[in-house]
């Protein structure tokens, strides 16, 4: 029997500084005797989640992300991935409240600032209670957990400069310890992973996501990561960053510094001619490289530090971001010199979400 496991909707939340990552477990092993007890509400919910794939003007679900046939507590069902801006949680809540959400859940799995912060918030508009978990907790877990469901979960980068012949690469990571997280969110976190309940929170910057994202908008006058980040694909670094070339005239051969490497980002920007001759598109993708080597750079010293060699780079920075994870990967392979590798998941920015859900009543 079931008894043990927590009534249905079963979900888990991860309130974060941008974004809110919702994931809810539909089962697909519902006998008739169970659908015929099930409350109306409860089966509307359901349809409501899965017939459609955008909820109000900026709930979406990642369809392509979704994972049939999981086994939960001796369930047999859909995982199902859906996002909204954090900035939205009134009108989540109150389209909740409006599919009858009220008269029907009791408690949430939370975790994210944001389960702090919307707390009161959850009991007023929707009598739900926030069973909190930590963050950090429930990223390990919902890791482990989608990389043993998913054969192709954990992959890399092969060939990251070559736009021809670049690809991605599935990676076993069925013998992960030890590794690094690279969590790339608002801000960003880095985690020394010794085992599946040993790990320490070992460095951060606040140099993440965010600031990608508002530095592009204040200087491209763009409004959304999509926005910034198609506009980065189309622009050129080179015309904003000063470049060791543009120091030297060449490379720095005495250290091994290549010509194209960025010296200084942004450093052209002093001019004012220089100024006169950029495009939006260049500034995005400056804003993108800087941030993006700023945070490898972080990484490979922690690496260092941990002596440690895989390093697993997670969060939505990384969504629609091939630029970045490219970037990545080429630079952490080139300055170790071949000794560390940079990983990626395909559930980027979804596994505190995960994790929350199965330490539900655990
Ligand atoms: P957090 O938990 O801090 O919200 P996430 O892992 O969700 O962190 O990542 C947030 C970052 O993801 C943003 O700062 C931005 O760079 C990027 N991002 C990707 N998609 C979006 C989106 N649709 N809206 C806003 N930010 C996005």
């Amino acid at each position: 029997g079931f008894t043990d496991a927590p009534s249905m909707p079963w979900f888990g939340m991860d309130i974060g500084g941008s974004l809110c990552k919702l994931v809810y477990f539909e089962p697909k092993d519902i006998t008739k005797d169970e659908a015929d007890s099930e409350v109306e509400t409860l089966r509307n919910i359901r349809r409501y989640l899965t017939k459609n794939s955008a909820y109000g003007k900026t709930g979406h679900r990642d369809t392509h992300l979704q994972m049939d046939d999981v086994y939960i507590r001796g369930r047999r069902g859909t995982l199902h991935f859906i996002r909204f801006p954090s900035s939205e949680m009134v009108n989540f809540l109150a389209l909740a409240k409006s599919k009858g959400m009220a008269n029907l859940v009791t408690t949430v799995c939370a975790t994210g600032g944001g389960a702090f912060k919307f707390e009161e918030d959850f009991r007023r508009e929707v009598n739900m209670k926030l069973e909190k978990f930590d963050e950090f907790d429930s990223l390990l877990k919902g890791l482990q957990f989608a990389d043993a469901q998913n054969p192709s979960e954990c992959y890399y980068w092969a060939n990251p400069t070559d736009d021809a012949c670049c690809s991605k690469v599935k990676y076993d990571f069925s013998n992960p310890y030890p590794f690094l997280i690279v969590n790339i969110g608002s801000g960003v976190s880095v985690l020394a992973v010794y085992s599946a309940t040993d790990y320490k929170r070992i460095s951060g910057t606040s140099l993440g996501g965010g600031t990608f994202l508002g530095l592009c908008c204040l200087l491209t006058g763009c409004n959304t990561f999509e926005e910034a980040i198609q506009l980065a694909a189309e622009g050129d670094n080179t015309r904003v960053d000063k470049l060791v070339r543009d120091i030297y005239g060449g490379d720095y051969e005495r250290f091994g510094l290549p010509g194209d490497l960025v010296a200084s980002s942004f450093g052209q920007m002093n001019s004012r001619e220089k100024r006169s001759k950029v495009s939006r598109q260049d500034l995005a993708r400056a804003t993108l490289v800087t941030i993006t080597n700023n945070i490898g750079s972080i990484a490979r010293m922690c690496a260092i530090q941990e002596k440690i060699d895989r390093v697993v780079f997670m969060g939505n920075f990384l969504r629609v971001n091939p630029i970045a994870m490219k970037l990545l990967a080429y630079a952490m392979n080139y300055w170790s010199k071949g000794t560390m590798k940079a990983l990626f998941l395909e559930h980027e920015g979804y596994f505190g979400a995960i994790g929350c859900l199965l330490q539900f009543h655990e």
